[in-house]
């Protein structure tokens, strides 16, 4: 599947690597090589999503998926040893509606990668909080459209105002987060990964 150029990642992100920025949207769980981020590819190649490589290696055992690449680490149990995957894929094909995430705090900080809408700041999870871009005070909803990733001090500075009314600007429109954003995130994730690589660019 191709995506179109305008979704690769913009310039003003090249100078961070994908490494540093999985770190960032990873930062709620204490690093480990169970956490380590795992690429899953559907039966078909197709990168559907990343999750932590402790589900990764219960999808493998369970013979759900495969491993297709190691991460170098071995994982040991009582009676064996277990390679940590660093990308599986699911054995069956698995339909992927091409729908909505579910709005939640975690998922708008994912979209925005941890960073401030307003200054651009990358930030763990704990020190962002979220803005109503509109305030609640001001008839605001909570929406995808309506709310953003914000550092304390921008989001001290906006206070109840519109935007107009106090000259802060947004550095992107916010969306709803759908798959094509997470294929948008995966390949920011892994684009320092070798192993990743192949399975995001093409
Ligand atoms: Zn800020």
């Amino acid at each position: 599947m191709r995506v179109p150029a305008n979704d690769m990642p913009g310039k003003a992100e090249h100078h961070r690597s994908g490494r540093e920025l999985a770190e960032a949207v990873l930062t709620q769980a204490p690093y480990s090589p169970m956490h380590a981020p795992v690429l899953v590819l559907n039966a078909s190649y197709e990168p559907i999503n990343i999750c932590a490589a402790r589900r990764a290696i219960v999808l493998v055992l369970k013979g759900v998926a495969i491993t297709e690449e190691i991460n170098g680490h071995l994982l040991h149990s009582a009676r064996i040893a277990v390679r940590v995957p660093s990308v599986i894929r699911l054995l069956e094909y698995r339909r992927i509606p091409h729908q909505t995430r579910a709005l939640s705090r975690k998922n708008i900080l994912l979209r925005d990668r941890n960073s401030c809408q307003y200054c651009g700041v990358l930030l763990p999870s704990s020190e962002l909080t979220l803005d109503h871009i509109v305030p609640r005070s001001r008839g605001g909803q909570s929406t995808w459209e309506n709310l953003v990733a914000c550092c304390h001090p921008c989001n001290h500075k906006k206070g109840n105002h519109l935007l107009h009314e106090c000259s802060m600007k947004l550095l992107r429109e916010p969306r709803t987060f759908n798959l094509h954003t997470s294929r948008h995130i995966m390949r920011m994730m892994g684009g320092s990964d070798a192993k990743w690589r192949k399975y995001l660019f093409y």
